[in-house]
């Protein structure tokens, strides 16, 4: 899937809450604050957009570096990337995130944790109970 429609996939996910836990209907990431200076992307609210996904920012900053095929900088509440990048990008690659690490592939919940096993990082969906592998 080369195109990637962040906001039709959040209103999936949206849909799909079962209804005990979506007095989560708030789970809507934040539109990323993009600002590209010079040579370099800010990603402004990226401490709100990982607050929201409930994974660790250091997890989704690599992750979005690794994609996006550049280096940077976080800092406590902003990321700073190399290079011009469009946020149409940013927003696919966090898009890729939220359905690689975060939702339930049986139900699309958001509400998953990781769970170790052995060696294998499984991703369990406090909703419906499901487990997938995930690779870390
Ligand atoms: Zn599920």
């Amino acid at each position: 899937m080369s195109e990637f429609d962040y906001d039709k996939l959040l209103d999936r996910a949206r849909k799909n809450i079962p209804q005990e836990i979506s007095g989560d209907a708030r789970w809507k990431l934040p539109e990323p604050e993009v600002l590209i200076e010079g040579q370099q992307t800010i990603i402004r609210n990226f401490s709100d957009i990982t607050d929201m996904m409930d994974r660790d920012a250091n997890h989704v900053y690599h992750f979005l570096q690794n994609e996006l095929g550049t280096s940077g900088s976080r800092e406590e509440h902003r990321v700073l990337l190399k290079g011009r990048i469009p946020p149409k990008r940013i927003k696919e690659k966090l898009g890729n995130y939220v359905r690689t690490y975060i939702l339930c592939d049986q139900c699309n919940a958001p509400d998953t944790r990781f769970l170790k096993e052995d060696r294998t990082t499984l991703l369990k969906c406090q909703a419906c109970g499901a487990t997938r592998p995930v690779k870390m």
